[in-house]
């Protein structure tokens, strides 16, 4: 694959800016110049949708949602952050298994099925990358993903 991060990141901010207009979305864009992965086009866009689905159903109050796109070395990062209800020390450990949903009781009314975020984390684990979680428990959550550059030279495509 051949895949334009920024493309895909602003295509899903696009998105969801439109279908959640009571939300504020917010993309930071540091890359200077077109940055590619060696990953499907597809995957990339269904990663970012988990984690934008998230986003969304677990804000509270402050229904903000931030992107970030940056290049460290050979890296990619790119960052989805929320102000929602975050995610304690403890269950930070489980939230990439399969099935494992924080509080049950609470996340039964949100639906799913604790399946989106072992999904994303198998799809870019299989890429090469890494994903890690951030959270303040009341303080929202930011996950974090970094992603080989295709191609570690910014004069070649
Ligand atoms: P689905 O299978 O539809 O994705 P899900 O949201 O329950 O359902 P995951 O995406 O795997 O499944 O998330 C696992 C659990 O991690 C969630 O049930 C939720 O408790 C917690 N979680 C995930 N993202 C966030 C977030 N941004 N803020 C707070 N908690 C989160």
């Amino acid at each position: 694959g051949n895949t334009d991060i920024r493309e895909v990141v602003t295509l899903v901010y696009n998105n969801f800016k439109m279908i959640h207009d009571d939300f504020t979305f917010i993309l930071d864009d540091d890359l200077k110049h077109p940055t590619f992965v060696n990953m499907s086009r597809d995957h990339l866009e269904q990663i970012m949708i988990i984690l934008s689905d998230n986003a969304v159903k677990y804000s509270r109050d402050r229904k903000e949602i931030h992107y970030s796109v940056s290049r460290n070395g050979g890296q990619v990062q790119i960052a989805v952050q929320d102000f929602g209800e975050g995610i304690s020390p403890e269950e930070a450990h489980h939230v990439f298994d399969r099935f494992y949903r924080v509080d049950k009781a609470r996340s039964r009314k949100q639906g799913g099925n604790g399946l989106g975020l072992s999904i994303a984390q198998k799809l870019i684990e299989g890429y090469g990358g890494t994903i890690i979680l951030e959270s303040a428990e009341g303080h929202g959550s930011i996950f974090r993903i970094t992603l080989p550059i295709k191609n570690n030279d910014r004069k070649s495509k």
